[in-house]
């Protein structure tokens, strides 16, 4: 029997985050993105969420390549992390590479990871099996692409994050010509992005941007701050452009921003003329009217630069009454308390902020319904899987495909885990594999899982209450305590009465054992925490975390 192309995604599905799409026939896998998700607001302490990867480190002598789309977190984030536990050759274009090599460095794994580069028009024969096409596309970062997978059983076009900017600011327009090419050759799978589904039309170009951005630069006799993704080249571009017609000097600020304006800057992505970039600390020695800084923190991130611009705390830059900030970016799903705590804090200090979405400041990375339409229309694919989103666009994306008149049993909505099988002719799920999310916290990569998740989030919610008794190992007597320890629960001074309770309700367990024998401190414990926390929940409605401690004398 012929051997069948599967497909299976390891994140990137029912989530937007966390990417990864394997890709396997006969004995050879390639990798597709190896992204990190942010984590939810009750993943309490958790720094990133990567894919839960048993399944490749299982078939690890079996991977043949790992090929990255493009240069954003949620396709190369995992990468530190993952190249820790397999090895093989990667393949993406030049800025993806520089960028994952600064977090390779980071997490000290950059030398034995072999990175290939490639340039979009490239084909590379990564396996027998397995021959990868690199196509432009447009997209919120340069250096983006679509891959063109010939496999035995027909050609799969994996579009990666595009959208169609028939006027980009810089590497010229999607290669659309290329995609109606393949089509007309004939495409097996289109495996496609998914992000925007829900808006009609099509996405606004960065021209448009442009043209907007030097609308606030014009006239303008304040400071002005910018905010925006930090890997968004083409829109620090965009200030850069603005500052030298103007007559302004350029800062940046924020640790992400100056990597990747130093990357885009050695490799040529970004055109920086003489004179116009200066250090931060010299921006105050300068006329208000002749600044404009670029800044981290479009999302409100707690540590970013311009969050500790609007609550006081950075070293170089006070706002001040006047200052027109710039907010350049949609807010990502989950982020919009933050953005908003930090726009009242800017508004407080007298700022003029510029975030409104019909300014027009922002353009998404990702096609609309008229882009997403076009490409399917162009594609002409056998089979569709819509990837890289919710439930609901993952399901909308899969009836525009019917609407477009692909064959309904031809239109797959897969989940984390499972396996699409593709022969020439059909396409079904068939089987699992493990997959799911794997928790980073500090450099800690799995050892916090959902045990300790719930314990935290125990903590968070009704903090915690340690009781310490000393007993005598001979008798049980009680011969020291109880002590009463509270973090997060009550404020002792004033609980004195109920904490008092606690105790001698502690005592008359500690008794009662003695009396009956008892020499089972585990029991003692249990049975110490059962009567505390019944008479509490009683008492105060709250559950918090009890944890008794018997030292035995
Ligand atoms: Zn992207
Ligand atoms: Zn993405």
């Amino acid at each position: 029997m012929a051997e069948k192309l599967k497909l299976i995604s390891l994140g990137g599905l029912n989530e937007i985050g966390k990417n990864m799409y394997v890709y396997e026939y006969g004995e050879d896998i390639i990798v597709v993105d190896c992204g990190i998700g942010f984590p939810d607001d009750d993943m309490y302490g958790v720094d990133a969420v990567i894919p839960d990867i048993t399944y490749l480190v299982k078939n690890k002598h079996r991977i043949r390549g790992i090929i990255l789309t493009h240069g954003h977190e949620d396709h190369i984030g995992a990468m530190p992390f993952v190249m820790d536990e397999i090895d093989a050759p990667v393949y993406c274009t030049a800025l993806t590479a520089a960028l994952v090599n600064i977090k390779l460095q980071e997490r000290g794994n950059a030398d034995k990871v072999k990175i290939n580069v490639v340039k979009a028009g490239d084909t590379v024969k990564i396996s027998p099996s397995f021959k990868v096409e690199f196509i432009h596309v447009n997209h919120s970062i340069p250096d983006a692409v679509a891959l063109a997978i010939r496999t035995p059983v027909g050609i799969v076009i994996h579009t990666g994050d595009y959208k169609i900017d028939t006027t980009p600011i810089d590497g010229g327009m999607i290669d659309l010509a290329r995609f109606g090419e393949l089509g007309k050759k004939g495409v097996l799978a289109l495996v496609s992005d998914s992000t925007n589904v829900e808006n009609p039309g099509f996405s606004l170009s960065e021209s448009v941007v442009a043209q907007n951005f030097e609308n606030q630069f014009k006239d303008c006799k304040e400071r002005i701050i910018v905010t925006t993704f930090s890997s968004n080249v083409h829109r620090l571009q965009q200030v850069i452009n603005c500052a030298k017609k103007y007559d302004r000097k350029v800062a940046v600020t924020g640790r992400s921003m100056e990597n990747v304006l130093r990357v885009a800057k050695e490799l040529g992505y970004i055109d920086i003329p003489n004179g116009v970039l200066v250090d931060i600390a010299q921006t105050k020695s300068l006329p208000r009217d002749k600044v404009a800084i670029i800044t981290t923190g479009s999302q409100g991130e707690t540590m970013s630069a311009l969050h500790r611009m609007a609550f006081g705390e950075h070293k170089q830059v006070d706002i001040v009454a006047g200052d027109k900030i710039i907010i350049s970016a949609s807010a990502i799903p989950g982020n919009e308390n933050s953005i908003s705590s930090v726009i009242n804090e800017l508004f407080r200090k007298g700022a003029t902020v510029v975030y409104e979405r019909s300014a027009s400041l922002h353009a998404s990375g990702h096609a609309c319904r008229g882009e997403l339409k076009l490409m399917l229309a162009l594609i002409k694919p056998k089979f569709f899987i819509p990837v890289h989103g919710e439930y609901r666009h993952l399901k909308i994306h899969a009836e525009l495909a019917k609407h477009m008149g692909i064959l309904p049993k031809n239109v797959v909505i897969s989940d984390l885990g499972k396996v699409v099988e593709m022969t020439g002719r059909s396409i079904k799920i068939n089987g699992t594999v493990q997959a799911g999310r794997v928790f980073v916290d500090g450099t800690g990569v799995g050892d916090v899982g959902s045990v300790v998740l719930r314990d935290r989030k125990h903590l968070a919610q009704d903090g915690m209450l340690v009781v310490v008794v000393s007993l005598s190992g001979e008798d049980g007597s009680m011969i020291s305590g109880p002590d009463i320890i509270t973090r997060g629960f009550v404020y002792v001074k004033e609980a004195e009465e109920l904490i008092g309770e606690l105790k001698d309700i502690t005592a008359t367990v500690v008794f009662d054992c003695q009396y009956k024998h008892m020499h089972d401190w585990t029991t003692v414990k249990a049975i110490i925490k059962a009567k505390l926390s019944d008479y509490l929940y009683k008492k105060t409605r709250r559950s918090p975390m009890i944890l008794p401690v018997i030292m035995e004398i």
